[in-house]
């Protein structure tokens, strides 16, 4: 009976204290869930579903590659006009629509990014197959936009005033050589106000991005005389000198822990088959954990290309009539960066995966968020809902199937954040 009763304190404790933490927050977790005007918010997505998904495959089949975000931004800019907001395109192309807070000189953004990795004349023709709707950019980042656009209209719709201002923000360049250039003109440009980033991109629910990978963008180029192929036999080639580069650095070890990787992205030049060419270029993505060894792994591509040139050069040819020339440049740098474990951003985000009965798990990427993060502004970049795959190929598929929890999952996550202002501050 004693050891009983031993055994019975003894798991009791422990279950206690966890008990009264759960309480404790669901006490606030509570208070949003049960404000009627959130309520009436959350309500309006079941009956539009359908319309999120037009809305998805209207943005999805305008093309937008990097820089040639305007098309898209302007249907971005009419819906969110739609969904009551002030909206300006700033001079970068953002689309910045303002539900002003009863607090203006504090700022919560939600965002999601324009562009895509796919480049001008590719089909995005969306295709449907049961339940799913493919086309190149559907879920990256066509499900981030589409719940831009219902998260704006549903708080309009339910005629919420936030505490804070909102910023709904439909921003240029996150992808390829972008460079993050929209988030870094929008940082820059409210960023003694921006209290918290809620960065949408993709689809599902199973994480939150809270640790900005650092990465870089490098371009080599190789260049040389160039000649015939028969009549010129021997003089140096920037092609061969940036494959014997590329092998050398293929075979740099990377350590798994820090994770660190790189991806050889895009390789061109020369001009005929039967031409020596006088140029090569190759572009490069490395990504680390650890900005030491991101420093490590660029050394070793300038390195390794250095080693090609000097092999193509070595090479027992005659070599003198003409050398090769070579540099490595900086095409884009992703600072990295960290949410604080007790920031109230994700304290909201937590809570609001409690309300909607979701699990997340922590992840480490290269998003949007990178540069708030970098900066010491809390961001997150979490997915809109429902399920995707195949991003930055011309398989991706979106499925909408539960994209509903995805969207109050982000609008309670926002609302956490900005707050609600109560009915007699208005
Ligand atoms: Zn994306």
């Amino acid at each position: 009976m004693k050891r009983v009763l031993v055994w019975v304190i003894l798991f009791a404790m422990p279950v206690r204290s966890s008990l009264t933490r759960q309480s404790t927050r669901s006490a606030s977790v509570g208070q949003l869930g049960e404000n009627a005007q959130v309520r009436a918010a959350l309500a309006w997505f079941a009956p539009n579903l359908l319309w999120i998904n037009d809305q998805q495959g209207l943005l999805t089949e305008i093309p937008a590659p990097a820089f040639q975000e305007g098309q898209r931004a302007a249907v971005l800019k009419t819906l969110l006009s739609a969904a009551g907001l002030a909206v300006q395109v700033d001079a970068t192309g953002n689309v910045i629509g303002e539900l002003r807070g009863v607090n203006e000189k504090e700022i919560v953004a939600l965002s999601a990014h324009l562009d895509t990795v796919f480049p001008a004349g590719t089909d995005v023709k969306v295709r449907h197959e049961g339940s799913r709707m493919l086309a190149p950019g559907i879920s990256d980042n066509g499900t981030g936009l589409a719940a831009l656009a219902a998260i704006a209209r549903a708080l309009h719709e339910a005629q919420i005033k936030p505490q804070r201002t909102i910023l709904f923000v439909a921003d240029v360049g996150e992808e390829g050589e972008g460079n993050l250039r929209g988030m870094r003109a929008l940082v820059d440009a409210y960023r003694s106000r921006l209290k918290a980033v809620i960065v949408l991109d993709g689809a599902g629910t199973d994480h939150v991005t809270t640790i900005a990978l650092a990465s870089r963008r490098l371009e080599v180029t190789i260049s040389g005389p160039g000649g015939h192929s028969w009549s010129d036999f021997g003089m140096p080639n920037p092609i061969n000198a940036l494959v014997r580069g590329s092998m050398r650095f293929i075979n740099t070890k990377v350590p798994a822990s820090p994770r660190t990787t790189f991806n050889l992205g895009q390789i061109d030049g020369g001009t005929s088959i039967n031409s020596i060419p006088y140029q090569a270029r190759l572009k490069v993505d490395v990504r680390s954990e650890s900005e030491t060894e991101l420093a490590r792994l660029e050394s070793a591509l300038r390195e390794s290309m250095a080693a090609g040139v000097r092999d193509e050069m070595e090479s027992p040819r005659d070599r003198s009539r003409g050398k090769l020339e070579w540099k490595v440049e900086l095409l884009g740098s992703r600072p990295g960066g960290e949410l604080a474990a007790a920031s109230p951003l994700l304290a909201a985000l937590r809570a609001a995966d409690a309300i909607v009965e979701n699990e997340s798990r922590i992840e480490r990427s290269s998003t949007d968020a990178n540069i708030p993060l970098s900066l010491g502004i809390d961001a997150i970049s979490i997915g809109a809902g429902g399920n995707g795959g195949g991003a930055h190929s011309l398989q991706e598929w979106y499925d909408p199937a539960g994209r509903e929890m995805g969207l109050k999952r982000a609008l309670l996550t926002l609302l956490g954040v900005a707050e609600v202002a109560p009915e007699r501050t208005r």
